[in-house]
């Protein structure tokens, strides 16, 4: 019989994490459960049509500037390199996102690209990376312009379907992750390391969790096993307002419906990602071969439509960053604080933050190290 020292509710890469560092540095045993039918958390990927891996969850492309986190998920997976590039259909071409020299080329008349060019390299230098509402602030009247149109054409309605606030509502960092690159270096990420696991995600979550100290168990909701394992410690990577039962009041969170569809052609897009900020319903499409490198007759494609998580009917993705969600966190960091020695709460969800999967593995590692890696 398996008595586990550990309960990791979560099996995503924050939860697969700790579990790994208890499991091989601690060498205590841990039960990792989650209520979904599978491991992987929200990167989860599985063969789909034409044997094409598809993200059940929406794409997910790796990419950190943490040396120490590529090494640490490189024993669990080789790399193959990989650059997203993302366009986005404004003024009825596709252009490319993040907003740079190149776009400015594409979308205004030669010499107005030229002077607007020179205005940014003056203003902020080559090579700078500005969020569009710092943008917005400039002094200069051209970037005035400038960033007002980048606001409208790409920012706006993109925004307002994804998060249903306009840009200004939300906490600053979440458009400042994609800012206007004053260069031609028109990848969506600029991290030092960019690349998809050779094999997926799947097949690294499997290595990760595979160990002689770690049981893992899907389809298991925490509340099924609360009280079963009374010594056991907790690592809680769900909703921290689920885990306190609402007591002070639901956190929002955005939710996505994603719509799969396959096209017998080679390739549905020239990219793997376009944005559509001003049409449809959906915001973006992402077509996956792309990102896998994988060649097939056929491709797969995914539409992301964006909604509002209602508990019991869909899936909460993305807590909302704003003012009022960072004061309606704070009693709930407060419980959790009282909990600490018996309770852990990490993760995209647990934290309550919007961590990409370096950050939510980087969260983990830091509270290995700082807080459990001494615990007896
Ligand atoms: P999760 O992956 O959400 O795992 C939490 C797990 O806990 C879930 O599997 C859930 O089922 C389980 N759980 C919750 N409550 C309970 C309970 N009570 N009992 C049992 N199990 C429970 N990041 C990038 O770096 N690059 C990208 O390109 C990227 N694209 C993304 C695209 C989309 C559409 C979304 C939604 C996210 C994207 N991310 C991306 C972010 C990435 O998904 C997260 O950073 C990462 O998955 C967080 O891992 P986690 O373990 O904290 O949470
Ligand atoms: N964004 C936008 N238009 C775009 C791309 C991004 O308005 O074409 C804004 C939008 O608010 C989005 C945020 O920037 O939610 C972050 O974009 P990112 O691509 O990082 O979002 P994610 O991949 O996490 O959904």
């Amino acid at each position: 019989m398996f008595s586990p020292d550990w309960i990791v509710v979560g099996a995503g890469f924050t939860g697969a994490t700790l579990a790994e560092r208890i499991g091989s540095a601690l060498q205590q045993r841990v039960l990792v459960i989650d209520r979904r039918d599978h491991a992987g958390g929200n990167a989860f990927d599985y063969p789909g049509p034409y044997d094409i891996l598809v993200h059940k969850y929406g794409p997910h492309i790796f990419h950190t500037n943490s040396k120490k986190i590529w090494d640490y998920l490189s024993r669990f997976t080789e790399w193959r390199p990989y650059f997203h590039h993302v366009l986005a259909h404004v003024d009825g071409r596709y252009t490319p996102i993040p907003f740079n020299l190149n776009t400015l080329n594409d979308l205004f008349p030669l010499g107005m690209a030229a002077t607007i060019t020179s205005s940014l390299v003056e203003t902020y230098g080559y090579g700078k990376k500005v969020p569009i509402l710092q943008m917005r602030d400039a002094q200069n009247e051209q970037l005035r312009f400038l960033a007002d149109y980048v606001y409208r054409k790409v920012f706006e309605n993109y925004t307002m379907k994804q998060w249903n606030l306009r840009p200004e509502q939300l906490d600053s960092s979440v458009s400042a992750r994609v800012p206007i690159h004053i260069s031609r270096d028109d990848r969506y990420f600029q991290d030092t390391y960019q690349a998809m696991p050779a094999r997926g995600y799947t097949d690294l979550f499997k290595r990760m969790l595979t160990h002689e100290n770690i049981r893992v168990s899907t389809s298991t909701d925490y509340d099924s096993i609360d009280g079963l394992y009374p010594n056991a410690r907790v690592i809680f990577t769900g909703p921290i307002d689920e885990y306190f039962r609402y007591e002070d009041g639901a956190l929002p969170y955005r939710s996505i419906r994603f719509r799969m569809f396959e096209q017998e052609t080679a390739y549905a897009q020239p990219v793997g990602t376009v944005n559509y900020p001003n049409e449809f319903d959906f915001t973006r499409i992402t077509e996956f071969k792309h990102l896998t490198g994988q060649t097939a007759p056929g491709t797969v494609c995914v539409e992301e439509y964006s909604e509002a998580y209602v508990p019991g009917k869909n899936e909460p993705y993305y807590p909302i960053p704003t003012e009022d969600t960072a004061s309606a966190l704070r009693p709930y960091q407060e419980r959790a604080r009282e909990l600490r020695g018996k309770v852990w709460f990490a993760g995209r969800l647990g934290d309550y933050a919007y961590y990409n999967m370096d950050q939510a593995t980087g969260r983990a590692l830091a509270l290995f190290e700082k807080e459990l890696s001494v615990l007896r």
